[in-house]
């Protein structure tokens, strides 16, 4: 059955405590998630703030949705105003939406607040729905904490939607705003209102509980056919129901139609890019679309997985646009090791006693608290150089940094020598940080010898402690993320030394493209782009 998506990244979204996008980001989403086959794109809330509006504007001119309908947010007229005169009304009605959703209360507690009695609060509702139906809006009737209404006084939560419906509402849509009502009595009470109601009823759930996005498929399961959330579950509080999985699971699990199979392939890179612009990491865990979804570990899995990949997987991460990885560990033996090898098309290349060895440095520098799992770069670069014996490009002769505060403001600067195929080079430069101004240095170095170096760029760094016991003396890891436009990748530093193990993550970063760039190997460009996370 086709089921109606309706996303609220842009404005639920939003209300997630990390979570801002600015307007450009907010088009770029919006076009984004056209893209992806989304059916609805709540954009913001023109009444509530100037950036939604301006967004609303610039939708206007700049968007070109080839599919999804652009909606404007907002609440039902304030008690006081009449419809035509109500500011937030008005603003929907110029926002220049095809559809607009609005807000009204089912909860009686809510109205009592709000100060109007029930024939009153039913009067904001029709009129509201009536006068954006008049303006020739589609109306998407959000029914606020929908089902803390309905548990406390079903005959006047009920009302509500029969208000909301009579006056011409397209869809209607109950909401667990609160996000705390558990799975079993969600779906009771959205078969209850089922068997009263005609028409398109939508589920709009929080993950107060956790259950949001089971919460939203068991509402599809009573007959509900829209379906509202987040992109990586971003929302209020603890985010709304994750709209990539409750995608994916309706499509895969439950056979129904939402972006189609074609566009599902898709949902991992859209999540991805969407966390970009939110600047904030993909949950490596998150379901279907993260990182780890399909990641194997253990031993035994991964034996299980190269036989066959059913065996540990629920579904094949291409539905989803994702990849099976394997993960390189200590924990998990030489089948791991192997695997890794075979998949480079590398394995045969290597002498029993060049594996070997290399798989006792990889166990050394897991030991010592080298995490390799999250860092392919740096073990791409091990087995490079097992397969290059010798081929170094440079060595480091040393390096100095210095950070000095003056005034309120620090300065860093370094100065880098190494000896490179052509002689000694070195370079001294001044950056935001000592890892910064080591970086620069390296590259001015090795600039003229590979000009190619200037695409690789640093997207993210992290440092994590590794016995905290030991205070500013401890061990520290340092990750650092790589682009070069093509793919990304990860390297990793171990030291006591922060800016030791971070002088390492970089030079292992520039050794590793300067390895990929001279091997005229098409198979292992293949296997290493394969092999490297990144969509
Ligand atoms: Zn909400």
């Amino acid at each position: 059955m086709k089921l109606f998506t309706f996303d609220t990244t842009l404005r639920d979204g939003t209300q997630g405590e990390s979570v801002s996008f600015s307007v450009d980001d907010k088009l770029i989403i919006a076009q984004k998630l056209d893209e992806l086959g989304i059916d609805y794109i709540e954009g913001g809330w023109p009444g509530s703030n100037p950036k939604d509006e301006d967004f609303f504007a610039r939708a206007a001119q700049e968007l070109r949705l080839k599919h999804a309908k652009l909606c404007a947010f907002g609440s039902t007229r304030f008690a006081r105003n009449p419809v035509h005169e109500d500011r937030n009304v008005r603003k929907l009605v110029d926002a220049g939406t095809p559809a607009v959703s609005i807000f009204g209360k089912s909860w009686d507690l809510h109205a009592k607040l709000l100060g109007v009695d029930e024939a009153g609060n039913l009067q904001l509702i029709s009129e509201t729905v009536q006068f954006l139906r008049e303006h020739g809006k589609e109306v998407v009737y959000d029914a606020e904490h929908f089902f803390d209404g309905y548990i406390n006084n079903p005959t006047f939560a009920l009302r509500t939607l029969e208000a909301a419906q009579k006056a011409g509402a397209e869809t209607v849509v109950l909401c667990d705003t609160n996000g705390g009502t558990l799975t079993g009595r969600l779906a009771e009470i959205c078969a209850e209102v089922r068997k009263r109601f005609d028409g398109v009823l939508g589920i709009h759930t929080h993950n107060d509980t956790d259950v949001a996005v089971a919460n939203t498929l068991a509402a599809v399961e009573q007959g509900f056919t829209h379906v509202q959330g987040c992109m990586n579950g971003y929302g209020e509080r603890c985010g709304n129901a994750n709209l990539c999985s409750v995608i994916a699971n309706l499509e895969i699990k439950l056979g129904h139609t939402t972006v189609g199979p074609e566009r599902l392939q898709s949902l991992t890179s859209v999540a991805r890019f969407i966390a970009e612009l939110a600047n904030l990491p993909l949950r490596r865990e998150q379901p279907y679309v993260g990182q780890s979804a399909f990641a194997h570990k253990g031993g035994v899995h991964v034996s299980a997985v190269l036989k066959d990949a059913a065996a540990y997987e629920h579904v094949t991460p291409a539905t989803v646009g994702n990849h099976q990885r394997v993960l390189v560990s200590d924990l998990s033996g030489r089948g791991n090791i192997l695997y890794k090898l075979k998949q480079h098309g590398l394995a045969d290349r290597l002498p029993e006693e060049t594996r070997r060895e290399l798989l006792e440095r990889i166990k050394q520098m897991e030991y010592e608290g080298y995490e390799l799992e999250a860092a392919e770069g740096t073990f791409e670069l091990l087995v490079r150089e097992a397969l290059n014996p010798g081929v170094k490009f440079f060595e480091v002769e040393n390096y100095e940094v210095t950070t000095r505060m003056h005034g309120g403001a620090s300065r860093s600067t370094a100065t880098v020598t190494i000896n490179a195929q052509d002689g000694i080079h070195s370079a001294t430069a001044t950056g935001h940080g000592p890892v910064n101004a080591l970086d620069l240095c390296l590259r001015n170095c090795l600039s003229t010898l590979y000009p190619h170096i200037a695409e690789v760029r640093l997207t993210d760094y992290k440092v994590r402690v590794l016995d905290s016991k030991k205070g500013t003396a401890a061990k520290v890891r340092v990750l650092v993320e790589w682009s070069d436009h093509r793919r990304s990748w990860s390297t990793v530093g171990v030291s006591d030394n922060v800016i030791e193990a971070s002088w390492s993550a970089l030079v292992d970063a520039i050794r590793l493209e300067l390895m990929r760039l001279t091997a005229q190997d098409d198979s292992i460009q293949k296997a290493v782009e394969d092999y490297c996370w990144g969509v």
